[in-house]
């Protein structure tokens, strides 16, 4: 059976790591970071993750400004506010939470952040800077995905790497992560023909789809490492959801390594976000020092 991996735990170590970094910044007299969370409207999923973002924010001493609009908010007001928040000293990190309400701009709200300040690493700036190597906010979940897979393959360079799904917030940025690591890297979508014999091959797979257990056991080499980013809610015999992942957990137990969902990427994740938010305040602390 292979190892797998723990993302709570793994998210832990870096939460130490990042409240060290807030402990570090007080007492050089610099203010705590600052992260501002942006609701619109009462979508039950986002409510959940702006609670949980919340809460992580104030376990590490990260400063939070949450703003939670009701759904009838204008684009306009919506732009304003963001105008504020990169404006304010105290605010390092600013996050909309997606999916928006129709009638706005999601695009156009997350260009409005600035790059600086954008600690989910959407702005098209930092996605430029992720192509490029030249720094810049990096997307939390492939960030916390490439994290993980460090834990069990420290150096992954020239392994093949499959990567599905290409979504800018997932899919493509892992792979350029991947790239950057020197790994060989294939990327796979819905128009990809004949994927379990590319998936045979290799030796890492993230599954980013958002189809429950898409990635089958006989797709999966013995000793391959596999992330799975999905996170899809089913219903329970016993009539309680439940979170399941894009791979067939069960079946891939000849892994050398596995996530599991829940408690793989998506601790990381958040933990990511702070890391970043703390990230972003030491660098706007040392910009303003000159
Ligand atoms: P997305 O934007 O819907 O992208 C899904 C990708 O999967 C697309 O590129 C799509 O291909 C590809 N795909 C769909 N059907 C396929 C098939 N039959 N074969 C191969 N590829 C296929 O989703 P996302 O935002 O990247 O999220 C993916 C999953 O990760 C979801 O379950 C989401 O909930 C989860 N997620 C988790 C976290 C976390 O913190 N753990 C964060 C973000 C997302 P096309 O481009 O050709 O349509």
């Amino acid at each position: 059976m292979g190892e797998i991996i723990d993302g709570r735990a793994i998210a832990r170590q870096l939460d130490e790591e990042t409240a060290a970094l807030v402990a570090e910044l007080t007492a050089a007299g610099r203010g705590p970071p600052g992260l501002a969370v942006i609701l619109v409207g009462d979508d039950p999923a986002s409510d959940v993750y702006v609670s949980h973002k919340v809460k992580a924010s104030a376990r590490l001493g990260v400063r939070s400004f949450e703003h939670r609009l009701p759904a009838t908010t204008s684009q306009d007001d919506l732009l304003a506010l963001i105008e504020r928040l990169n404006n304010d000293p105290e605010v390092h990190g600013i996050l909309c939470q997606v999916p928006l309400p129709k009638h706005i701009d999601a695009r156009l709200v997350l260009e409005a952040i600035r790059p600086e300040k954008d600690v989910d690493g959407f702005h098209p700036m930092n996605a430029g800077r992720l192509m490029t190597g030249t720094g810049g906010i990096p997307a939390c979940t492939p960030l916390g995905c490439m994290k993980l897979l460090a834990s069990v393959v420290p150096d992954p360079a020239g392994l093949d790497a499959l990567v599905i799904g290409r979504s800018n917030i997932v899919g493509k940025p892992v792979a350029l992560m991947l790239l950057a690591a020197s790994c060989t890297v294939t990327i796979a979508h819905s128009r990809t023909r004949d994927l379990p014999a590319i998936a045979r091959r290799s030796d890492i797979i993230v599954a980013a789809i958002g189809i429950p257990r898409f990635v089958k056991g006989d797709w999966v080499k013995p000793g391959a490492v596999v992330i799975d980013v999905g996170i899809n809610r089913l219903m329970g015999e016993d009539g309680k959801e439940r979170l399941v992942g894009d791979v067939a957990f069960d079946e891939v137990q000849h892994a050398k390594a596995v996530t599991p969902v829940p408690g793989g990427v998506g601790p990381m994740t958040i933990a990511c976000l702070l890391h970043n938010t703390v990230h972003a305040a030491k660098a706007s602390f040392e910009s303003a020092s000159g």
